[in-house]
């Protein structure tokens, strides 16, 4: 492991998604010339595993399809899925941005305002700074006002309709304005729109300046850089700093939270992994389905979905609430056999869920 891959591995695992910093290389060298290097390492592949994309995975398969939420969640699923390349692509480009000028880009930045927001990128100059959300989307995209949605229209004609990424990035420059105001700033704040497939065809009803193509970003950015210097070099640091660790860990409280999604919203019951469907039955000391396929050990998936939405320790009541089971003693067996760790006696017994045995065996089986 090189030095830029383990400060790298660091910082994603105290900014659980994806977090980084760069630096303009006019800048005295400090850790972020080491992150800078590790940045399209760090940004491949890694977002699947970060907790925040587990409890979004979670949910995915678990909410109940009634909840307000329930497309919200499929969408930022799918978006995450699909979404890695674009938003690469675009940390990638100031890899090798050398203006005359110092700045810093934080990517997926997840901050609250006056409510929650999360933002692809953020370039702070020491001019203004510029909220960048970029999307991967190919086909053609037809971005309209009033009302402000996006339309795809794929190869064989289907339309599919999003909220407008232009609409969404004017916001989040209004939510990160007014956050810096509460932090005592008084600086500019613009937005881009980065459509980063090359082989999508962008149709505007009227000029929209703040839609780029990735490989525009850059120059539209240095065209917008007037006015006098708001930050000096080390007040550059600072607010990048600021905006670092305000940058709120995708804890799954927040999510939840975020999603006003409670305990009842969340389907009990072991999943089978062939059908998929929740509903598994503990029959002769196996997991069976009604669509024949039986498990011994598909209550450990289950267990480690009680962990990403509930917590790290469970008890012998929750315990059979969530694998949907009455007999006390089966959860009494299932909790030992996984081998996790107790603490407590008799009625206040608890397990933890953390139990490296259960990682082990759900790494072994594929689930993780
Ligand atoms: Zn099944």
């Amino acid at each position: 492991m090189t030095e830029s891959h383990a400060a790298s591995s660091q910082t994603r695992w105290l900014f659980p998604k994806k977090i980084t910093m760069q630096t303009s290389p006019n800048k005295v060298p400090t850790m972020s010339t080491k992150t800078s290097k590790g940045v399209s390492q760090l940004n491949t592949k890694k977002r699947e595993t970060s907790p925040y994309y587990q409890v979004i995975e979670t949910l995915s398969r678990r909410l109940i399809p009634t909840h307000p939420s329930y497309s919200l969640i499929q969408r930022t699923l799918a978006k995450m899925d699909a979404g890695n390349w674009g938003e690469d692509s675009v940390a990638h480009l100031f890899t090798y941005f050398y203006p005359t000028f110092p700045f810093n880009i934080l990517h997926d930045v997840f901050l609250k305002s006056t409510t929650y927001v999360q933002i692809d990128h953020i370039l702070i100059t020491p001019f203004k700074l510029f909220v960048i959300e970029s999307k991967n989307l190919k086909g053609q995209l037809i971005v309209t006002r009033h009302p402000d949605q996006l339309v795809q229209v794929l190869e064989d004609g289907k339309r599919i309709a999003y909220d407008s990424p232009l609409a969404q990035s004017e916001r989040n420059a209004e939510l990160l304005n007014r956050w810096l105001t509460v932090q005592g700033y008084n600086i500019p704040v613009e937005h881009f729109v980065v459509f980063t497939n090359p082989t999508a065809e962008i149709n505007t009803m009227q000029s929209e300046p703040s839609i780029v193509r990735t490989k525009f970003l850059t120059n539209e950015i240095l065209k917008r850089i007037t006015g006098k210097k708001l930050l000096t070099f080390t007040e550059l640091d600072v607010l990048a700093n600021k905006l670092r660790s305000s940058h709120i860990s995708y804890q799954k409280n927040n999510i939840l939270e975020k999603y006003q999604i409670r305990p009842e919203h969340i389907v009990k019951g072991v999943q089978c992994s062939n059908c998929h469907r929740i509903r598994m039955e503990w029959k002769t000391c196996k997991w069976q389905c009604n669509c024949g396929y039986k498990s011994k050990d598909s209550h450990l998936q289950a267990f480690e979905d009680y962990r990403l939405l509930f917590g790290e320790t469970i008890t012998n009541k929750l315990c059979r609430e969530f694998l949907a089971i009455e007999d006390r003693y089966i959860a009494k067996r299932l909790l030992q056999l996984g081998g996790y760790q107790k603490s407590g006696t008799k009625r206040h017994t608890k397990y933890s869920l953390t139990s490296e045995k259960n990682i082990i065996q759900l790494q072994k089986e594929g689930i993780r």
